[in-house]
Formats: structure tokens, sequence, C-alpha cells
């Protein structure tokens, strides 16, 4: 609680700017809010009290979805995963409200973990390689994505001034994890983010300014084994790989990469491609990233590991309706059996006393 100063004649004299510094001065109250004049006003109108008001988050999410940080947790797998084989690092949903991606990346998991007892050539992926698979990159998003905001993109750190942080713009603010990392980074001058807190490509103020993105990086510095990375999105139906990022000064290109490595990338998507293509019959666009993302990333549509869901909801209905159908069938089946039971009873009652005349009292 705020006390308000008064004049000799007891009216009101605190401004709002007042109220803010002693909510920012107090300890106790700096720890749970920050306080700030509305939208970049000077705030030297004088406030008015007001009764208790209980304080909110504002988020919808239930109470079991904790407003702590959020712990990432990344699914390990692999025969010898003792740094000794090459590594391979999935990663889904920097982008919060790409639903479908987590998924495919826990998809991805499971099939290499159930097939590995029986497919040959699942077990030599796990034999040989040293996976890891990190299912969420935005928690924070992703739940604010699912219970208050669907288009949600960005994860949940304001770094806007003032004027665009009170709760009714915070649609508004937050940082592109896509645009977040180190190389080819806009803060280096290379195109393709924004330096606009409130834009959905908004780079952060510095490179790796976000956890998100400094725990991807952290994993790939704890194994230097991981070689190869792939960073699945389901908006826009590209493969894409680095380096592709120029400097819109001068349009400077990153670093090419050596003739071999590039020559892997365009023998990779051939091969990735058609077999996307083979299963699912969508075209995907090839090319290199524009936007400089994590060193080594590939960026892969969600296509490559989703399951058919078109044809498995039809495939749902499908079996659904035949239940419901078995259902009402089986039903009429036994009332039929049951009145003609009581038809049986009847009758056998009838021929029994049916034609015997009543005694008469
Ligand atoms: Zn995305």
């Amino acid at each position: 609680m705020v006390n308000l100063a008064t004049n000799a004649s007891g009216a009101i004299t605190s401004t709002a700017k007042q109220v803010v510094d002693a909510v920012n001065a107090d300890p106790a109250a700096s720890a749970l809010v920050t306080a700030n004049p509305y939208r970049g006003n000077a705030g030297a109108g004088v406030v008015a009290a007001a009764a208790d008001v209980r304080l909110t988050d504002f988020l919808k999410a239930p109470a079991s979805v904790s407003r702590d940080p959020f712990q990432m947790k990344v699914l390990h797998i692999g025969k010898s995963r003792d740094r000794s084989k090459t590594g391979v690092f999935l990663y889904c949903q920097e982008h919060a409200r790409e639903w479908v991606t987590p998924i495919t990346c826990l998809e991805a998991a499971e099939r290499l973990l159930r097939n590995y007892a029986q497919d040959r050539e699942t077990r030599k992926l796990l034999d040989d390689l040293d996976i890891f698979v990190l299912p969420t990159t935005n928690p924070d998003g992703s739940h604010y994505s699912m219970h208050d905001y669907n288009m949600q993109r960005r994860n949940m750190t304001n770094h806007c001034a003032d004027d665009a942080s009170d709760p009714a713009r915070r649609n508004s603010w937050r940082v592109d994890l896509n645009r977040n990392f180190s190389v080819g980074a806009f803060s280096d001058g290379y195109n393709g983010a924004s330096a606009t807190c409130t834009s959905d490509t908004y780079a952060g103020p510095a490179k790796l300014s976000e956890p998100e993105a400094r725990n991807e990086v952290w994993l790939t510095n704890e194994y230097p084994n991981i070689k190869f990375a792939m960073n699945t999105h389901s908006y826009g139906g590209y493969f894409m790989w680095p380096p592709g990022a120029y400097k819109t000064a001068g349009r400077e290109v990153l670093p090419r990469v050596d003739f071999g490595t590039e020559n892997y990338f365009w023998s990779a998507s051939d091969h990735i491609l058609s077999a996307v293509q083979t299963h699912r019959g969508t075209a995907i666009w090839v090319g290199e990233s524009i936007q400089g993302l994590a060193a080594q990333q590939t960026t892969v549509d969600t296509s490559l590991w989703a399951l058919p869901w078109p044809q498995l909801v039809f495939l749902a209905l499908l079996v659904l309706t035949f239940l419901v159908v078995r259902t009402l069938l089986s039903r009429r089946r036994k009332r039929r059996e049951q009145q003609a039971a009581i038809l049986r009873e009847a009758s056998e009652l009838i021929a029994q006393y049916g034609d015997k005349p009543e005694k008469s009292s």
C-alpha cells in the first residue's frame, strides 16, 4: 500500500510520478513489480485514492503452469553418449505459435526409440550418432500462445521502454529468438531483423541477450561433437541452410562454406525433399537462409516429420462412426431380444391361464 501525501486541508497532493518512485524505492514492492508512469507520461498529475487492488500477472494459464523460469529439457538419445560420436541437434518451437513443431520433435525421438529394435536404418542412426532433441526452445512464449494469445511468436522478455510496457501492450513486445543469435547478427549490420522492440522480427538489444538462445548455444559448446543442427518451424515451406546473410551496407555476405560442405547441403536437401515429396506430395523451397541464424543451422519445414493429419483425422472419424453405429445396432438387437422374451413369456402365460374363467368370489 502507498500512503498518499496530503496538504494542510487534507487534500491529496501526491503525483503519479511520486507514487511510481515510492513503489520502485520499496525493496519488497520492487521485488514484485516495476512501476512506470503511463506510456511515457511525465506523471505530474495528482493521483486519486483507490481501494486495495489485488495484483495479477494477467496470465490465463492455470496455476499448474509455473510462473518461474522454465527449465528446458533436452532428450539425449544414442548408444554412445560420451561425445565420441557425431552429434546431431534437433530443436523445435523457437516460434511459440508453431504448435506442431514440438510434436514433430517428440515424434522423431519416439520413432528413433521405438524402432531401434526392429528397424536396421534406425539402429544404424542410434549406434553411430549422438542425438539431442529439444522439443521446445520457447517454453514461456508457448504457454502464452496456448493460454493467452495464440499468435504469440516471440519469447516473453520485454525490452521496450515505458511507452510500450504496460500490460495492454503485452502482445507487442518480446524478442524473436530466431533473430537473437551471434552469427550474421542484426547488431553486426546483417539484414533480416528489426531493432523495434514491438516488431515480430525484433532481434533483441544484443546478440544472445535471451536465455533461450543462450541455452541452445550452451548445448553446442558443452557437446562440441555436435556437427549438425536442425531448427524446425511450421511456417514458410522452406528447407534452408546458412550462410546466406548479408550486410545491408555493401551487401557483404557471411563467409561462404567450402565447396564440399555446400555440396553436402545440396545433396542432403535433394535426398530429404525427394522423400518428403514421395511421402506427402508437397513441394518445398530450397535455399540458403537469408537471415543469419546460429552457426551450422539448417532450417527444415516441419512436413519432414509431420504426420498426415487430414488422413489421420478422417481415419479417426471413420473409426468413431463405426463404433457409434455398432453400439446403436447392438442396443437395438438387445431391445428386440428383450421384447421377444417378454412376448414369449406373455404367450406362455396366456396359454396357461388365458382361456380359464376367473373364479368369482
Ligand atoms: Zn518459425
